[in-house]
């Protein structure tokens, strides 16, 4: 099999990384685990700020545990999909109840956390604890599909594939696989890209597999593009900003007001209440207390 080039890799992290703040070596694991959890789907401008203002109110899961969820829910602001917001509360509830308020370094214990899934749970037991464990988002199984496997796209996920193909990957060294971990999900983030990939710019161009094999098309099956205007998605964050916005309670009116399709609003109300996000009292929606 086609392995990486880790020297080039590393070599090229080092000259073209960004300085994410979350990267820094004073930063501890909740505010990585926090980082990673707002990261799953959002773009890293938006959750910057964010992300600061969250540790400005809420220093460690012991204050975050005892927040008001209402106030949780403001504060995630437009990041979209809430459910995280709460999740993140019931995360840092089970931190201090299970963990004592630190956050575990062993992968089962971090995968039993709320809100923590495969990828997160690797993030944060490689980046904040340094362990030598594959972690694999979206632009490592994107990178890994193309630099070794030669094919232009990573096709359906596969949780017990993907992790086995990048821990093969990994170099024995401990501090260097973390190392790797952070430069090819980097690589997948500027250069490897879904769209265009910049394989004249890329550190691995001269072993990499798609490009040695002529970048051959993708034959595979396609992802449907990921549409947000009209979708229930949509009319959810709209009927949630009213809330968020005011004083935490809005009538039907109000709610009314922010979208036509009656059948749609309803839908997204109800699911909105059933997520925990809005409590519901005979005509008045609120924010949860
Ligand atoms: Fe991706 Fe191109 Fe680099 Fe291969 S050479 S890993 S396709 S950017």
């Amino acid at each position: 099999m086609t392995s990486v080039d880790t020297a080039a890799l590393l070599a090229w992290f080092d000259r073209a990384g960004r300085p994410l703040p979350w990267r820094g070596a004073d930063v501890g694991a909740w505010e990585i685990l926090l980082c990673e959890v707002m990261s799953q789907q959002t773009p890293v401008s938006r959750v910057e700020p964010v992300w600061r203002e969250w540790l400005e109110r809420w220093p460690g899961p012991a204050e975050l545990a005892a927040a008001p969820a209402a106030e949780v829910i403001r504060m995630w602001g437009k990041l979209g999909y809430p459910r995280r917001a709460l999740r993140l509360k019931e995360c840092a509830l089970a931190v201090v109840d299970r963990h004592g308020g630190r956050v575990p370094t062993d992968v089962d214990d971090l995968l039993a956390l709320p809100g923590v899934g495969d990828y997160t749970a690797r993030a944060v037991a490689c980046f904040a604890h340094g362990q030598r464990v594959p972690v694999v988002d979206t632009n490592v199984r994107r990178v890994v599909a193309r630099a070794v496997g030669g094919s232009a796209e990573a096709g359906p996920p596969s949780t017990r594939r993907d992790l086995s193909a990048v821990d093969a990957l990994l170099p024995e060294d401990r501090d260097r696989a973390v190392a790797f971990s952070v430069a090819l999900m980097e690589l997948g983030a500027l250069v490897c890209t879904a769209r265009g990939p910049r394989c004249e710019d890329c550190p691995l161009a001269s072993s990499c597999a798609w490009v040695a094999a002529g970048k051959p098309a993708w034959d595979g099956p396609r992802r449907r593009a990921q549409t947000f205007a009209g979708t229930d998605r949509q009319v959810r964050g709209l009927l949630l900003d009213v809330l968020r916005d005011g004083d935490g309670a809005a009538d039907r009116v109000r709610l009314d007001a922010v979208w036509p399709d009656a059948v749609q609003r309803e839908r997204a109300l109800d699911s909105l209440v059933a997520d925990g996000l809005m409590v519901r009292s005979g005509d008045l929606y609120s924010l949860p207390g």
